[in-house]
């Protein structure tokens, strides 16, 4: 991983001693997130801060902010996306515990002792991106739709047409 971030952790460790880390995370080593992109280049700013809250309840917070290209699923050009998003990670041990988290956290299932940082940052990422990306509406692809269907339907001729050309031309 990029400057200023570890590329393993010990969550529980880090929240006990209340750590901080800034730094950048490239988008070239984010693999799934990276399948959905036009372009790798570039990096997020991820500013991050583990800690126990008022219940002593271990967590990760934090903000990852940058810009993404995704292909619009409209024209299949690039549009830029900002990414902006908020981190609100509680550990926990497994399933049950997550399922009695406030609303305001997100579980972070914390299995063994170390853990890579980098995926737990990129599925935050990947759940802050729409479902399903397009170009907002002044973009010229938003009335690029008719315009492919027009010209299938003159492509497509009736048979029965040509059939009767055909008959002329031999009368
Ligand atoms: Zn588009």
């Amino acid at each position: 991983m990029s400057s200023g971030l570890p590329d393993r952790i010990e969550p529980l460790v880090l929240a006990l001693a209340g750590r901080r880390f800034s730094g950048e995370l490239a988008l070239a080593t984010l693999g799934r997130l990276g399948s959905l992109l036009a372009s790798q280049d570039g990096a997020f700013r991820v500013d991050l801060e583990f800690g126990r809250d008022e219940s002593g309840q271990p967590y990760l917070a934090g903000r990852i902010r940058g810009e993404v290209e995704l292909l619009c699923q409209r024209c299949l050009e690039p549009m830029v996306h900002p990414v902006d998003a908020e981190v609100r990670l509680a550990m926990v041990q497994d399933d049950e515990e997550a399922a009695r988290l406030p609303a305001h956290y997100e579980p972070l299932i914390v299995a063994t002792e170390s853990m890579e940082l980098a995926p737990i940052l990129e599925d935050e990422v990947l759940l802050s991106l729409p479902i399903v990306a397009l170009h907002s509406e002044p973009h010229p692809c938003a009335t690029e739709d008719r315009a492919p269907r027009e010209k299938a339907v003159v492509k497509r001729e009736n048979p029965f047409a040509v059939l009767a050309r055909l008959k002329r031309d031999n009368q």
